[in-house]
């Protein structure tokens, strides 16, 4: 069985302007480091659906759904908030973004797909409830994991969030539901300032300071996510999987290197292999230095498509 690989050329429009990080050459530079590496001939290539106001109504509440809709313009750039504005194609990648998630459920946890990476943009894990934020807009995780609880029956998925920032929207939808765990690692003190305070029973969160590298970060995953992520026996695991905790992004100050997101892919993948059946969604999340963003896909992508170094 395949890796689906899931993307959409909408998400390559949603551009909010000359110096905004996250911007399309990210999907870019995803796809030339896959053609480089070789990995990309192993994968097979979906194009996202638009979600549906019911798959995002699981997550957001309708007024919030709506007045995205309504805001976003037929031309030039609104801003959402201070980080995330949208233009013209915003609202269509924001939907596919989100439909990609919905997509990739479908396709692993009917079988047509051994696990899924979702190439979208714009992210989706600072979006809360009825709230963008940090350039996001929907929480396309968020809505993979209660697609998968509605639509699938499952009653226990996992989301494994290791971009640099704390997912403080995917905690707030999530926080007390039974039937997700979240486990996560990110930098702190740093934005959005959250995630340390009384998290929730199912929020296993693990803050790194500002300069840890491979050592903190494979201790922590060793110590805190691997022993909950067993003992919560997942029928499916979602990653957030953000890449900005990187050496060389310089959006924040950790000092990951490319041979982490294998390292980390691998281990979460042996958990999925034993508790879920090995079925994995994987939504990517931040990662703003160009070639390591690039690389380090390509070491997550590996592991999830077997695919030998
Ligand atoms: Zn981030």
């Amino acid at each position: 069985m395949s890796t689906a690989f899931i993307t959409h050329r909408d998400c390559l429009r949603h551009d909010v302007g000359r110096g905004h990080p996250e911007r399309p050459e990210r999907l870019t530079a995803i796809e030339d480091q896959l053609i480089a590496s070789g990995v990309e001939q192993f994968l097979v290539r979906h194009d996202a659906p638009l979600a549906s106001d019911e798959q995002l109504a699981r997550v957001h509440p309708m007024e919030y759904v709506r007045a995205i809709r309504e805001v976003a313009p037929q031309q030039g750039t609104v801003h959402l908030d201070p980080d995330t504005a949208m233009n013209a194609h915003s609202l269509g990648a924001a939907l596919r973004a989100a439909g990609a998630a919905v997509l990739a459920t479908d396709l692993v946890l009917q079988g047509a797909a051994a696990n899924a990476f979702c190439s979208v943009r714009p992210p989706g894990h600072h979006a809360c409830s009825a709230r963008s934020m940090g350039f996001c807009i929907f929480n396309n995780v968020a809505v993979a994991a209660r697609h998968a609880v509605h639509a699938h029956g499952l009653e226990r998925v996992a989301i494994v969030d290791f971009d640099v920032h704390h997912g403080n929207g995917t905690e707030e939808i999530f926080a007390h539901d039974g039937q997700v765990l979240m486990v996560s690692t990110f930098q702190h003190p740093f934005y959005p300032y959250s995630g340390t305070e009384h998290p929730a029973p199912n929020m296993v969160n693990v803050p790194l300071a500002a300069g840890a590298g491979s050592k903190q970060f494979r201790e922590a995953v060793t110590r805190y996510w691997l022993p909950a992520l067993e003992r919560f026996a997942p029928q499916l695991v979602l990653f957030s999987a953000g890449f900005d905790a990187h050496a060389e992004d310089d959006m924040a100050m950790l000092r990951l290197v490319d041979a982490d997101y294998g390292w980390v892919t691998e281990q979460i993948k042996a958990i999925a292999d034993r508790q879920a059946r090995g079925r994995i969604v994987s939504m990517l999340e931040g990662g703003y230095a160009l070639s390591a963003l690039g690389r380090s896909v390509v070491q997550h992508i590996r592991v999830l498509a077997g695919v030998n170094a």
